[in-house]
């Protein structure tokens, strides 16, 4: 896959490994939508669809906004550890399936996660070469208070829940590779895609450059 995006014709390609692009942070700190912009300009950036407990929200589709399973489901593929990390959060149980993630990875595909601190952590553990963590914090907790009341999907209780855990969530800051403070999207937007493209080019993913050098070298 090509670092950019771009694919111009008779471009050299260079076989590399895709990375894992996680993005954190507290509910509406502007995470949902940097990830769709992220999806539409980038190609070689696929969503990793998480299966959860928590019930669908207007709006939602099974199969693209999550995978909405029962209890005895997700406790199911935790057994067969279906899943490269899991966690609970809120009342709920979230998990990211490990199949379609390993094949894109081979495959030279980037795939995006949108999951909390302790999924994060889950995959340093088990992945951190192909892991870059990204945290996206709020300009203000008024403007992410604002941002939570706007949403009006969830009750007034739930936004006050949220907002109480919103605190919890940014003290894990730290634990990340890049920090975007979210003061102005389409800025944020580029800090994320100037990441990208920097960890395109990290030698260890860049897997076909060995061969790539031997060439040159050799002359073909
Ligand atoms: P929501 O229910 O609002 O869609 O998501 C609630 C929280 O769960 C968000 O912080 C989101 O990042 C996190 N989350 C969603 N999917 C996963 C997952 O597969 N694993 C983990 N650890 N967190 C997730």
């Amino acid at each position: 896959m090509t670092l950019d995006g771009a694919r111009p014709s008779g471009a050299v390609e260079i076989q590399r490994r895709g990375l894992m692009l996680v993005l954190s942070s507290p509910s509406g700190a502007g995470k949902t939508t940097i990830s769709r912009r992220l999806l539409e300009i980038e190609p070689d950036l696929v969503l990793s669809i998480s299966a959860t407990t928590r019930p669908m929200r207007p709006g939602e589709k099974d199969g693209v906004d999550y995978h909405f399973v029962d209890h005895p489901t997700f406790d199911r593929m935790v057994a067969e550890k279906a899943f490269l990390e899991y966690a609970k959060v809120f009342d709920h149980q979230y998990g990211t399936p490990r199949a379609p993630v390993e094949k894109w990875l081979a495959g030279g595909r980037d795939v995006l996660f949108d999951i909390d601190w302790q999924g994060t952590q889950q995959l340093a553990q088990a992945a951190r070469e192909d892991l870059v963590s990204v945290f996206i914090l709020p300009p203000s907790i008024a403007a992410l208070e604002q941002r939570l009341k706007t949403r009006a999907q969830d009750s007034a209780e739930v936004v006050a829940r949220r907002m109480a855990k919103a605190a919890d969530e940014m003290s894990h800051w730290a634990e990340y590779d890049y920090i975007i403070v979210n003061d102005d999207l389409e800025i944020s937007i580029q800090r994320v895609r100037a990441v990208l493209l920097a960890e395109r080019l990290k030698r260890h993913r860049q897997v076909g450059l060995a061969e790539f050098v031997k060439g040159l070298r050799e002359g073909t």
